[in-house]
């Protein structure tokens, strides 16, 4: 096919969206679209290696492996070239025009949820290819494939809604993009402005960067050097490149080691973790490399499933020199690394826990749920991360935490299980019914607030070789109080609670006088020990089958509450009042639980309760 004048694109819509907001925000840090277009050339360059380890045909075979910038300070130009794999018409076609970008997907999506044009958004995703066009205001892509048999092309936008594309004789293989920049971006095309940007990033690309003719980096590894003699900062600008993000990471670790393979790592905990935010569910990148050579960016076994929050390096010398994607299929080895790494990274963990908690703390906040995913599924390290969760309990202020072994070191000499209560938030699992008979005996309940934490209990089963027990289940039992004054006695309370069973007749399994009530009349435990109220919201929530069984729960009273004596009273001299009554304190236990569906019966019974006032 070959067409001589240019044959004109729509870009698909939410490249448009995506164009609209870059070309508009008002995201100050513009410069990183040198960033985005260096890392793409050095993309094409990696891709280009592997290319030629098994093909023998490759256009223009001669061309060195470099990245040449040039800039035209009078022209407001700039031009990024590379000699690496470059696009065919329908690759042009397909990556610059159709969204591709896993980082502008993620940056659309968060759009969409987060609303707001929130422009440091942009920063934090890096929207790859076209950011661009934040700095310029019009893009041209030469570029010939390294297919021989290929065209090369021109592609050309303004990046308002469409391109054009135009087949071009004598291009060489790869891409060169040329800038004409805005005005008000022109100081990108002096020549110190450029130079400073590109040594910030240069240093950690594996190719040559030549800027007007002189050569700007000396290729290093910054994961291979010796950490005694890497600055802060350099660590930062390296984070920054990689994860394409726009502030300094939280934690890194940097380690190497020698058996049972060699390993050079070097991984960073970003400040934010966008899956809470809402944000899409976050792909593994640490990069994979065999000496300076990228062999994976993005390996989906390298580590465990919920080590996905980390960026990074790992760079072993003992793979094979030539492992290709397909080859990552070497089971055993790629385990092996997960193995050392993630053994190292929880001791790193450790160590950070016990050497800086507050920063910790702050850690397990952001990323806690990372560790509790992993305690809950991870069966090899769930030891070791269920000694780094962290939760807030009855004992500790808001928004304080507390480790399992710290709450074990506080467990009287008669306590021999954890209790924990699950709701959403403090204010609701300290205003409910099942804390207080608790903190009666001056025992600790843990505070679960996250979806997770049901599941991580229940999987988790003890700790320390103590049970977790969830304080809302019908079958803890509880020390005896002493009685209070005036309390019913056994023969009145098993009176009562038959007259009860037969009232409430289906809508109770079980009731019981409680030892855990203090200021309330009455609470609800699920009579299904296995599900708590909680886990039953979360169950509704995602529409699961059996969520909507009809509601029966054990109901336990409080023989020392008044309304519990009134209705003992009641009970006989006015049996209809005492009906309801009844079940409205039973309403009232499901409400407490979380756990009343309806409440319109219980509107249309509490006024009839209201005539008799
Ligand atoms: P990403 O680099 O994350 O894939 P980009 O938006 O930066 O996303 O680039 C989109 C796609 O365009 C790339 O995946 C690649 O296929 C193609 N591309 C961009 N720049 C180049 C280049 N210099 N050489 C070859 N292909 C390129
Ligand atoms: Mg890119």
């Amino acid at each position: 096919m070959s067409t001589t004048t240019p044959e004109k694109f729509e870009f698909q819509a939410e490249i448009k969206q995506l164009l609209d907001i870059v070309i508009h925000s008002l995201y100050t840090e513009k410069e990183i679209f040198i960033r985005e277009l260096v890392s793409n050339a050095s993309d094409a360059l990696e891709k280009l290696r592997h290319t030629q380890l098994t093909e023998k045909n490759v256009h223009n075979d001669q061309l060195p492996l470099e990245i040449n910038v040039t800039s035209d300070e009078k022209a407001k130009q700039i031009t990024i070239q590379d000699h690496g794999i470059g696009m065919t018409r329908a690759e042009l076609i397909r990556n610059l025009g159709t969204i591709a970008h896993s980082g502008s997907k993620a940056f659309l999506k968060s759009l969409g949820e987060a609303g707001a044009k929130n422009s440091n958004l942009i920063g934090q995703f890096g929207v790859g290819f076209y950011s661009a066009f934040m700095a310029a205001k019009s893009v041209r892509v030469h570029s010939h494939s390294w297919q021989p048999g290929e065209a090369g092309h021109v592609w050309t936008s303004d990046g308002s809604g469409s391109y054009a594309i135009e087949e071009s004789a004598g291009e060489q293989r790869g891409a060169k993009i040329v800038l004409d920049l805005k005005d008000e971006c022109a100081e990108f095309a002096e020549e110190w402005r450029l130079k400073e940007i590109l040594e910030r990033y240069s240093a950690f690309v594996a190719f040559p960067i030549n800027l007007n003719g002189k050569r700007l980096n000396t290729v290093q590894a910054l994961w291979l050097r010796n950490k005694a003699e890497i600055k802060d900062e350099e660590y930062t600008e390296f984070y920054k490149f990689q994860a394409h993000a726009s502030d300094a990471p939280r934690l890194r670790l940097h380690f190497s080691a020698d058996a049972p393979l060699s390993i050079n790592a070097l991984v960073f905990v970003p400040q934010e973790n966008t899956e809470k935010l809402g944000f899409a569910r976050l792909e593994p990148s640490v990069a994979l490399y065999c000496r300076k050579v990228l062999i994976e960016a993005k390996p989906k076994d390298l580590l465990p499933e919920w080590m996905r929050f980390l960026k990074g390096v790992v760079d072993s010398e003992d793979l094979p020199l030539h492992i290709s994607r397909e080859t990552m299929q070497d089971k055993a080895l790629v385990e092996k690394l997960n193995r050392v790494i993630t053994k190292r990274f929880l001791k790193f963990l450790e160590e950070e826990a016990r050497n800086r908690p507050e920063d910790f703390e702050a850690f397990s906040r952001e990323f806690g749920q990372f560790l509790k995913e992993g305690a809950a599924l991870d069966f090899t390290h769930k030891e070791q991360l269920m000694k780094l969760l962290r939760f807030e309990s009855s004992l500790t202020a808001a928004g304080k935490t507390t480790s399992l072994a710290d709450y074990v070191t506080r467990m009287g000499g008669e306590q021999k299980e954890i209790y924990y209560l699950t709701g959403p938030s403090r204010a609701a699992i300290e205003s409910g019914p099942y804390l207080e008979g608790f903190k009666a005996r001056n025992l600790e309940v843990l505070f679960c607030y996250e979806a997770v934490d049901d599941y991580v209990m229940n999987n988790a089963r003890e700790f320390d070789s103590r049970k977790l027990i969830a304080a809302d289940h019908a079958d803890v039992k509880l020390s005896d109080l002493p009685r209070s004054e005036g309390a019913l006695g056994e023969a009145a309370v098993q009176e009562l609670t038959s007259w009860l069973k037969t009232t409430l007749g289906e809508r109770v399994a079980e009731v019981k006088a409680s030892d855990r009530l203090v200021d309330s009349p009455v609470l609800a435990v699920n009579a299904d020990r296995f599900t708590s109220p909680h886990l039953r919201r979360v169950m509704k929530a995602m529409n699961r089958p059996g969520a909507d069984a009809p509601l029966r729960v054990n109901l336990e009273l409080n023989p020392r509450h008044a309304v519990i004596r009134r209705l003992h009273e009641m009970h006989s001299a006015n049996p209809d009042r005492a009906k309801l009554v009844a079940e409205q304190l039973l309403d009232n236990a499901l409400i407490g639980a979380g756990l009343l569906d309806d409440p319109s019966a219980m509107v249309a019974r509490l006024n009839k309760l209201l005539e008799a006032v």
